[in-house]
């Protein structure tokens, strides 16, 4: 079976595709989904560039977000069947721990991804717990591939962002850096759905542009504009109630300042690097709250599907790749130029 694979780490140029073992069939609770897309993320960047906390294995099959037909299930496997199509969750607990007993399985103590500490979707079948699929809803006009591909890991990630850490409430100020990525994006979205008043940033004029459209309240361009100084002008010296960051080092000292008294910070990432600095002196004379949030459960998995099928989140697709352009697909996202997900498409085999 064909695969995207990393021969090692270190960057792209390890990148390649290559022969890799058949799967086999689905072990009870499992399902083998045939993919027919996958999409990248920013986490692919970095595994590629070497994580510390992998056992890498190489060739390491790439690859969190996927989409694809279900071939078949084994046993126990009922929400699914055979001819399904169907998106797939890349976060994989073990559903046995206290943290997945009490449904936060994005908490679970060995909780994996795909692509990550897993094998990945870059492939032309991958095997995945029947819990970790869901079929693709049908809408008007139907969805790609490439774009139920692109759903799951980012519109998750924001989900739990802006509603169960955050708990954006309507009319609240929100700040999203960095709109471009995915992740900011559906942020941007989803706090627009819930009635807040959304600034984004952007160095890009023309993503802004995009982000207006997509209902920012107020944009601004972070190479050109001293972001918080023009928040504290938007705010009557307020501040915003929320910063959605996974930007880091490079916006993070901001993000405490452009704060009001009480605000919170939420964060999934850091993509300018990992190593914040903040003043203690601000976070607590500000009672600020930062909040950690990494992929969401089982429930706000059913959450953004419910959302998907009526007609809202539906994913934005920048670019599709064919299969042979992997390695093309990973470099157009490290030059960062995208707004929306980037795809890859794969043949059925
Ligand atoms: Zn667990």
């Amino acid at each position: 079976m064909r695969a995207a694979v990393l021969t090692d780490i270190g960057g792209l140029d390890r990148l390649a595709i290559a022969e890799v073992p058949d799967p086999g069939p689905p072990g009870p609770g499992e399902v083998r989904v045939a993919v027919r897309a996958a999409a990248l993320n920013h986490l692919d960047l970095f595994v590629a560039g070497g994580l510390p906390g992998i056992d890498y294995r190489f060739p390491h099959v790439v690859g969190a977000d996927g989409a694809g037909v279900v071939e078949s299930v084994g046993a126990g496997v009922e929400r699914v069947r055979p001819g399904d199509r169907v998106m797939i969750n890349p976060g994989i607990p073990d559903r046995t721990c206290e943290f997945c007993r009490a449904g936060e399985q994005s908490l679970c103590v060995q909780y994996r991804i795909l692509g990550e500490h897993l094998p990945g979707t870059l492939r032309g079948a991958v095997l995945v717990p029947g819990a970790n699929v869901a079929p693709i809803p049908d809408l008007e006009p139907a969805l790609s591939w490439a774009e139920a591909a692109a759903f799951s890991l980012v519109t998750l990630t924001a989900w739990r962002m802006v509603t169960t850490r955050a708990r954006v409430r309507a009319g609240e100020w929100v700040l999203v850096w960095g709109i471009g990525g995915g992740v900011s994006l559906t942020a941007l979205r989803i706090a627009k759905q819930l009635g807040a008043k959304v600034i984004a940033t952007s160095s890009s004029d023309a993503k802004l542009a995009r982000a207006r459209e997509l209902g920012a309240d107020v944009t601004l361009n972070h190479a050109t504009q001293d972001v918080p100084k023009e928040v504290r002008a938007l705010t009557a010296k307020r501040g915003v109630d929320v910063v959605v960051e996974n930007v880091g080092a490079a916006t993070w000292e901001k993000s405490i300042r452009v704060l009001a008294k009480g605000g919170r910070v939420v964060t999934c990432g850091g993509t300018s690097g990992p190593m914040l600095v903040t003043d203690v002196r601000r976070l607590f004379w500000g009672q600020y709250t930062i909040l950690g949030s990494t992929m969401g459960n089982d429930a706000e998995y059913a959450a953004i599907v419910g959302e998907l099928a009526a007609g809202r989140l539906r994913p934005l697709v920048d670019r599709v790749f064919s299969f042979s352009q992997v390695r093309d697909a990973y470099a157009y996202l490290e030059r960062a130029e995208q707004l929306g997900k980037v795809a890859v498409e794969i043949p059925p085999s």
